[in-house]
Formats: structure tokens, C-alpha cells, sequence
């Protein structure tokens, strides 16, 4: 009965123009039955169906502590740049082009990267739905939405080139809690009224990126695994960063999103745009540990206040 009730909705949804041969969420299914939905997405690109696909469950159990797994260094990250940003509604997700290029370093990478676009990923956000949609989950659990930043290698020219060799992009995660409205967000989410169609874009002045992250002292605490970008190319050499801590955003900007849609002239709301969890093929998941990032001034005081301790001992 459900079954027949889910055929008759879809048959109402229909359109004349069918999308062949591209890909698509499985929440697009309906509405674009031609489309390749994720578990036929190796035939879009065979990459797709590699074995070391993103994103994955982290099973906190099996991670591997490495101590060598430093906070990141984040150059950059608190400058408000110049131009403008680009905001893109892409058909599967929104997109945020960067003007400038904050790099990060340390924490384990191999070599600098730097910033050239963010994105999210998230599901339904408000009951009585009420689904998860970040791709990384921890021992099973979801989170309402998946922060993504991008990075190519420093001396690559765009992502084409980055991934010309493995290890070329970096991507940071940060997972999206539903928790107490977040400011810093407010600029962005209300662009989302004028991106609401794919192909449409809107500028937007530049933010600091690091007012759109959690505050840099939580983020020491996080997880590494090697995977591949969550959509077709599918292109493996991606160095996954997952922080523990997560953006905090209200209910009520987290259904902002709704505003979306995946086509132009769907009735269709962009929703569920997460590929679901790969498997680790024998990966292993590194974990930072309990490393605190510390502020420079805060280390500096440190052998400061020692001293004054030790000094007052002696009298
Ligand atoms: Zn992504």
C-alpha cells in the first residue's frame, strides 16, 4: 500500500524533460527516474567505485591515536578579504567561491593547502521527517549537516590541476549541530532567497572564514583518513580532515535550506544531498588525541608564569 501510495506520488511528480545519464542524490529519484543515483554512480565515474570512496562511519573503537597529529596552523582564516564571494545554488548542493586563499598546514599534512571553495551537504532538518544529513557519521550517528572546505595544494592552480596527482586536495569537515542561533551566519543564509534555482548565483561580502568554524581553540580534536571528494568525479587522494567539534546553528537558519530546489523548474526542495557512508577497505582512521591548541600568547605566558612560581618558591 505504502509502495503504491510512494509509484502514485511519483507518477504526479513526473516531468516531460527526463535528465539521462546524470547524477544525482537518491531524493531526486522521484522527480528524474533517468537520473544515476549514488549506488550507480560508478557508471558515471568508475572512480566512483574505488576503494578508498568518502565519506565513511568512524567507529571511535577502531580509531588509531597519533600523536603526531598536531592542531593545524591556519593562515588566513581570520582576514576578511577583499572581493566579493561567489555564491552558487550548483543543482546538488550551495557553493561558496573564495576570493582569497587561506592555507592551512601542520596537523599532519604533507604540505600547505589552500582554500578556494566551502559547501554543505544536509538532509531534513524539521520534523516530523527529522533526517541527518552529513556524510560522516561517528559509531552510526548522523548530525543535521556537513560543513566542507575545500583546499588544493598550494602550488596547484584550481582543483583540475590539484587533481592531476593523489594527495592534491585537502577537505576540512565540520559537522553542523542544531543548537543556538549563529550571527556570524546570518549574511550567508539570507542569500539562500536568491539562489533558490540551479544556475543561480548571488555575491556576497567576504566573511573571515574562521567566524563560519567553531572556535579555533576546539579544534585540536580530530580525525584523518585518506578518501575521495563525496560526488562523481569521485577522485581519490583526498586528505579528510573531520574535527570533533561542531558549528552550532539554530533550527530554525538549519530550515532556512528549504528555500533550495534542484532544478530550475522543480517543485522538488534540494534535501538529502549526502552520499551515504563507503566502505574503509582496510583504512585506517587516525585521532588526534586530546591535543589542545594553545595560542601563541597563551604559550609564551607559560614559561612566564613558571618562572614567576618558581621565584616566589624561593623567597
Ligand atoms: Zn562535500
Amino acid at each position: 500500500m505504502e509502495l503504491l501510495f510512494l509509484a502514485l506520488s511519483c507518477l504526479h511528480l513526473l516531468k516531460t524533460e527526463v535528465v539521462e545519464g546524470s547524477w544525482c542524490y537518491r531524493s531526486q529519484k522521484c522527480e528524474q527516474p533517468q537520473c544515476q543515483d549514488p549506488p550507480q554512480w560508478h557508471l558515471v565515474n568508475g572512480k566512483c567505485s574505488g576503494n578508498k570512496q568518502s565519506p565513511v562511519n568512524i567507529v571511535t573503537k577502531n580509531v588509531v591515536y597519533e600523536k603526531s597529529l598536531k592542531p593545524l596552523t591556519f593562515e588566513g582564516y581570520d582576514v576578511k578579504g577583499s572581493g566579493q564571494w561567489l555564491l552558487e545554488n550548483n543543482g546538488h548542493t550551495v557553493k561558496v567561491t573564495l576570493n582569497t586563499s587561506p592555507k592551512i598546514g601542520g596537523g599532519g599534512l604533507p604540505r600547505k593547502f589552500k582554500a578556494v571553495e566551502f559547501h554543505l551537504h544536509w538532509g531534513v532538518p524539521e520534523k516530523p521527517q527529522n533526517i541527518p544529513g552529513s556524510e560522516h557519521s561517528i559509531d552510526g550517528e548522523k548530525y543535521p549537516m556537513e560543513l566542507h572546505v575545500v583546499h588544493i595544494r598550494e602550488d596547484a592552480s584550481d582543483v583540475t590541476d590539484a587533481k592531476k596527482n593523489p594527495g592534491g586536495l585537502a577537505v576540512l569537515a565540520f559537522f553542523v549541530k542544531a543548537n543556538k542561533e549563529n550571527e556570524n551566519y546570518a549574511s550567508l543564509l539570507s542569500e539562500l532567497e536568491n539562489i533558490k534555482y540551479k544556475g543561480d548565483t548571488a555575491r556576497l561580502d567576504p566573511l573571515p572564514l574562521m567566524s563560519l568554524l567553531p572556535p579555533e581553540e576546539d579544534l585540536g580534536k580530530y580525525y584523518r583518513y585518506e578518501g575521495s571528494l563525496t560526488t562523481p568525479d569521485c577522485y581519490e587522494g583526498v586528505i579528510w580532515t573531520i574535527f570533533e567539534k561542531p558549528v552550532e546553528l539554530s533550527l530554525r537558519q538549519l530550515s532556512r535550506f528549504a528555500v533550495l530546489h534542484f532544478e530550475k523548474n522543480s517543485s522538488s526542495a534540494m534535501t538529502e544531498n549526502f552520499r551515504p557512508a563507503q566502505p574503509l577497505n582496510g583504512r585506517a582512521v587516525l585521532w588526534s588525541g586530546a591535543s589542545i591548541a594553545l595560542p601563541a600568547a597563551k604559550l609564551l605566558l607559560l614559561p612566564l608564569a613558571l618562572t614567576c612560581t618558581l621565584s616566589s618558591l624561593s623567597h
